[in-house]
């Protein structure tokens, strides 16, 4: 029976887990913070449930639109929702919990080992564990799956302090609602953040080093962005890079490299991560590593040590769980010999859960005007469609990507209320090679939203 060890039980390392036990493996994972990893303690699982008190409270501030009014009991027009942050957090952390244990549950079913404690390769035929009870364990192995994750960029400048000074992991520590929140960094973690507590009702500035938020993510879908949660109240501070990060008693100050200063009670980083990789034993064991320190990873997730594999955050190839997961798995299939297809970047659909959310799959407009693909383009706003119409949605578009000749669909993004579901049907055509005609004739639902996926895809049609 082939022995895997696998260190990291986030979903690079739980997934893999999985498939590892399915194909007969002897398995196990050597863990340090619980099975689910930051995805699911952390990161992912926190703040889309977060997220999710927010979208209801953008509903609930819009519904007005949709002649809906909320009274307070003597029957007056009540105008203010308030969130009480110490029962949503908690809600998160329970669910955070909860899912984790369910995970544990599930690897346990399938006979697979975890192993609470920090894993150290030995080298490429052996881990060490250091137990979190004390002591160690050695593990050999045939195979390694290194997916020990990333962890939250922090600079000496600026030095969370847990309580005002905060990075993502922190967040949900809050018990009283900030009264001013800085946010600094607008990628998707930054944006995904500052839009949701906005919607919550808290006054948010969002420092941005570039001239937009979102710079990776599609223009188009990132102004779009800009311009709802500027229309909302957000002060957006473009071209605006953080020098420092300081806290005097309440307050909080963050100081930029132009010597502005922007002041207030709570401030949120969210400046990248690092990998998880040193001190690991990964180069000596023949494993190499960029000069980020993330793990060099084939696309059937080969590290440069024979029988040593890795997935996930810790190779940065792109930090998604979906991407972490299917490393993963790829990995295994590989070496347990299953049948198994190279990872394939341009198939991942992604989404950013702001208000509107920005789902995307496929080649993007970047590289289509940068010539690295030929396609034709069409860009649909939303506002047209009959359900968005009735919905109160205002904002928000479907773009769709298909080769000139074949018009087979390429890539496309959504920008949208759900657009990571709306997406979907553009990922099938994507992952299949289906044609924008071939998409137009599918039967959409009238009405509703994914009509406009449809409409989308017939204006591309060739006589
Ligand atoms: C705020 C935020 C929101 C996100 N939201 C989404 C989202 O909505 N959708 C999405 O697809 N992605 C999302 N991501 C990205 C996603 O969280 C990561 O891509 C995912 O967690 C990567 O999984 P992983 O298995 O590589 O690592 P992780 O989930 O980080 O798990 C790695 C685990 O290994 C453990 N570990 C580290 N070193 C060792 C060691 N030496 N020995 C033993 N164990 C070790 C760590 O403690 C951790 O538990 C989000 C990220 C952030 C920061």
């Amino acid at each position: 029976m082939s022995r895997v060890v696998i260190i990291g039980g986030g979903p690079g390392g739980y997934e893999s887990a999985l498939v590892a036990a399915q194909l007969g493996a002897d398995v196990t994972v050597v863990d340090t913070d619980g099975v689910g990893g930051s995805a699911v303690l952390t990161d992912c699982v926190p703040s889309k449930t977060l997220i999710a008190t927010a979208e209801l409270m953008t509903d609930m501030a819009e519904a007005a639109e949709l002649g809906i009014e909320a009274r307070d009991h003597q029957g007056d027009l009540s105008t203010t929702l308030e969130v009480d942050l110490a029962k949503v957090n908690a809600r998160v952390k329970r669910l955070a919990s909860d899912q984790s244990a369910d995970i544990a549950r599930r690897l346990e079913r399938e006979k697979v080992r975890v192993v609470p404690g920090r894993g150290l390769l030995e080298s490429p035929g052996a881990v060490v564990a250091e137990l979190a009870d004390g002591g160690t364990e050695t593990l050999t192995a045939d195979a390694v799956l290194v997916a020990t994750g990333a962890a939250p960029r922090t600079l000496p400048s600026a030095v969370p302090d847990g309580e005002r000074i905060l990075t993502w992991e922190q967040v949900y520590d809050l018990t009283e609602v900030p009264t001013e929140l800085i946010v600094v960094g607008s990628g998707v973690t930054g944006a995904e953040f500052a839009s949701a507590y906005l919607a919550l009702g808290i006054p948010v500035t969002l420092v941005s080093s570039r001239d937009r938020v979102l710079p990776g993510e599609d223009a188009d879908a990132a102004q779009v962005l800009e311009d709802v949660l500027t229309r909302r109240g957000m002060k957006v501070l473009g071209q605006s890079r953080m020098e420092s990060v300081t806290r005097s008693g309440d307050v909080v100050t963050v100081r930029l490299t132009d010597g502005r200063e922007v002041q207030g009670s709570h401030c949120i980083l969210a400046l990248g991560s690092v990998p998880n990789t040193a001190g690991l034993g990964l180069e000596e064991a023949g494993v190499t590593l960029d000069d980020g320190g993330f793990v060099k990873v084939d696309r059937v997730s080969r590290t440069s040590a024979r029988g040593v594999y890795a997935a996930g955050d810790c190779t940065g190839v792109l930090m998604l769980a979906s991407v972490a997961a299917m490393q993963g798995r790829i990995a295994m299939w590989h070496f347990l010999g299953d049948a198994v297809a190279p990872l394939d970047l341009k198939r991942v659909s992604s989404n950013v859960f702001t208000a509107p959310e920005i789902a995307t799959v496929g080649w993007s407009q970047r590289a289509i005007d940068a010539g690295e693909i030929q396609a034709e383009t069409v860009m649909l706003p939303l506002r047209g469609n009959p359900r968005a119409k009735m919905q109160g949605v205002h904002d928000g578009f479907v773009k769709l990507f298909c080769r000139p000749g074949t018009g087979i669909v390429v890539g496309g993004v959504v920008v949208g209320p759900r657009a990571s579901e709306l997406i979907h049907p553009v990922s099938l055509a994507v992952a299949e090679s289906i044609t924008a005609d071939q998409l137009a004739q599918a039967f959409t639902v009238y009405p509703s939203m994914s009509g406009s996926v449809a409409e989308a895809a017939r204006r591309l049609h060739h006589f």
